[in-house]
């Protein structure tokens, strides 16, 4: 696989969970992306979570 440079811009169909997630490791790896989303921001805020993102003092998710 050809390694990633400065000039690399990854792009991301879908604000879904994987998109989501795929993006995070891409920025956090410091490769630039774009998500393109068919539905606006305020649908993607919105989603319904299964769990809290934050865990509980117990350290699993509540
Ligand atoms: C009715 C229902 C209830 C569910 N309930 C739960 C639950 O309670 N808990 C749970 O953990 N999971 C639940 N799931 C499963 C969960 O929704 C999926 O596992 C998860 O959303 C999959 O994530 P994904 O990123 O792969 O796809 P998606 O979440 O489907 O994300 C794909 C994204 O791509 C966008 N997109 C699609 N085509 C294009 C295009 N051409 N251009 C631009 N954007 C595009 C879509 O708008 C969407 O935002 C449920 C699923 C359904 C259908």
């Amino acid at each position: 696989m050809t390694q990633a440079d400065e000039n690399t811009t990854v792009v991301i169909v879908g604000a879904g969970v994987a998109g989501l997630a795929l993006g995070t490791f891409l920025l956090r790896g410091g490769v630039r992306c774009v998500i393109v989303e068919k539905h606006a921001r305020e649908h993607v805020e919105n989603r319904h979570a299964t769990s809290p993102a934050t865990p509980t003092s117990s350290g699993t998710p509540g």
